[in-house]
Parts: structure tokens; C-alpha cells; sequence
């Protein structure tokens, strides 16, 4: 899926900690050229590029938000130009997330992680769904969404928007890009373990590991096999899903009698 001579390029939003910096050091050691943005976190972003060059990777980051067309244009066009081929893989997975009871939320936090969370997928999604259609070799785009999917999660009402509007835009974008091979799936992660999630909830692990089926916490680690399978060859025929990968926490239903 590249032209010769060149490693094929995945393109990672949000790379530069947590769920997305693991996928980009997996996804290099997979083969593919990697290039990544970020919105501040300079510091890991230099961190982690220094350390997979190091280990005779290519991989690129780039500063910008998700959430600006002329940011995100700038990010692809550097990526392309950097690795010399269309994109072939899209990870969509720069997130954020604001704690509010609904009748509190300000305005402002709302259109952040709307802009952020949904505006930053399309955006995305657009740019990089006419590089794959016109290299006329399709390619696989993956959404970043969550338990609030499908679920509602108390104090997130701006954040399970997004989530829910990732889990249709997902299929969306899937039926309109089908003819040109391009492949549109999500993952949901359920309660991953993140310095980020450490730092919000110190219990974050243990708390959620009980209410788990699989009785545990998941890692970035666990989301890594989805992501190479939705990006290689034996999903060619699988588009528009949404995969949980959440040890069966969003399966379980809120049972009054134990059990
Ligand atoms: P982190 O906060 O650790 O990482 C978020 C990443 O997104 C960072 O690289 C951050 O860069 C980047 N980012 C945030 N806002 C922007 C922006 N406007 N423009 C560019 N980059 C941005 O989060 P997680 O790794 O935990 O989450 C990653 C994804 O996984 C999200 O979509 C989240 O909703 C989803 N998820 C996570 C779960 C978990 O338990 N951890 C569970 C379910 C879903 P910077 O640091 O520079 O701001």
C-alpha cells in the first residue's frame, strides 16, 4: 500500500502520551513510518522520537490542534512530504475530557472537547480520506472511542457526546468511503491505565479491575493487536465496527441484586 521503496505511513492523532504514545512506538516497530501530533506536550514528543530513531524507527512528530483545519492540513502535508507516500493508516486518537455536571458545564469546555474530540476526527478523517482515494490504494482509518459510545457516564455529558458521535461518524464516514477501499472502524477502549487516568482516580486501577469481568485494568498494550488488525490485511472486509476492547466492563448491565 506505498509507493517503492517507502515504509507505508500511519498518521496518529494525540501522540505524545498515554493510549496514543503506545500505539506509536507499536505501530513504528510494526514497519510503518509514523507521524504523530501533539498540542503541548513537547517534552515526551521529542522524549519518545529521540528514543525510536534510536532504535532505527521513522518516526515524526508534529505540534498543532486537532481541532484546526489549517493545523491539521499543515500536520498531513508535512507527514506526506516527510515520508514520501498517501497516508495508508489513521489513527484517530487525541482526546480530552472535562468533569461537569451537566447544568454547570460552561460553554466553552462544551466546544473544546466537541472540537477536539468530534471536530478533530472529521477534520482528520476528510483530509486524509482524499489523499487515500486519490493514491487510488484505499487504506484504514480507526476512531479512538470509549464505554460513553454507547454508554452515558455521569459528569462527561461533553465528552459522551463526542464518544457517541464518534461511534456514528464512524459508520458514516464508512459507508461513504467504502468504494474507494478505504476501511472506517472503531476501537472503544474500556478503563485503561494512563498517567493521566492515575492522576485523575489513585484507586483508577483497583476500582475499575472490580467491576471488570476480566477482572483487571486494561493497558495501552491491549489495545495494540486491534489496532494492527483493523490496519492490515485480515480486516480488508470489515468496516463501519466498533471493537471493545474493555475486558467486558460496558457488557455488563447495572444489576440491583449482585452477581
Ligand atoms: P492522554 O491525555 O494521555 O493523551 C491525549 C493525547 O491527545 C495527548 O497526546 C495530547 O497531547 C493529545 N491532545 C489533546 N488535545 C489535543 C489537541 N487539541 N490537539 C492535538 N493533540 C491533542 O489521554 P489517553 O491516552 O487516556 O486517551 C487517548 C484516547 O483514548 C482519547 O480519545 C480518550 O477518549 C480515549 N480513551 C481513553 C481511555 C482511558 O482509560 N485512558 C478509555 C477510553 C477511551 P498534549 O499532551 O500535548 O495535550
Amino acid at each position: 500500500m506505498t509507493t517503492e521503496g517507502t515504509l507505508p505511513l500511519a498518521l496518529v492523532t494525540g501522540g505524545s502520551t498515554g493510549i496514543g504514545q503506545h500505539l506509536v512506538g507499536a505501530l513504528a516497530r510494526a514497519g510503518f513510518a509514523v507521524a504523530f501530533s501533539y498540542r503541548s506536550s513537547s517534552g515526551p514528543a521529542d522524549a519518545m522520537v529521540a528514543a525510536l530513531i534510536g532504535e532505527g524507527h521513522a518516526v515524526l512528530a508534529v505540534r498543532g490542534d486537532v481541532g484546526v483545519r489549517q493545523d491539521v492540513d499543515a500536520f498531513i502535508e508535512k507527514a506526506v512530504e516527510w515520508a514520501g507516500c498517501a497516508p495508508t493508516l489513521l489513527v484517530n486518537n487525541a482526546g480530552i475530557q472535562t468533569w461537569s455536571p451537566l447544568l454547570d458545564l460552561p460553554e466553552e469546555r462544551w466546544d473544546e472537547v466537541i472540537r477536539t474530540n468530534l471536530k478533530g476526527c472529521f477534520l482528520h478523517t476528510q483530509n486524509v480520506g482524499r489523499r487515500m482515494a486519490d493514491s487510488g490504494l484505499g487504506g484504514a482509518i480507526v476512531n479512538i472511542g470509549s464505554g460513553c459510545n454507547k454508554l452515558a457516564f455521569p459528569n462527561l455529558v461533553d465528552y459522551t457526546a463526542s464518544k457517541g458521535g464518534i461511534e456514528q461518524f464512524t459508520k458514516s464516514a464508512a459507508v461513504e468511503l467504502g468504494q474507494y477501499g478505504i476501511t472506517v472502524n472503531c476501537i472503544a477502549p474500556g478503563a485503561i491505565a494512563t498517567e493521566r487516568t492515575a492522576k485523575e482516580a489513585p484507586d483508577y486501577a483497583a476500582d475499575w479491575s472490580m467491576i471488570t469481568p476480566l477482572g483487571r485494568v486494561g493497558t495501552p498494550e491491549d489495545l495494540v493487536g486491534p489496532l494492527l488488525f483493523f490496519a492490515g490485511p485480515a480486516a480488508r472486509f470489515v468496516t463501519g465496527q466498533t471493537l471493545w476492547v474493555d475486558g467486558g466492563v460496558f457488557t455488563r448491565a447495572a444489576w440491583p441484586y449482585g452477581g
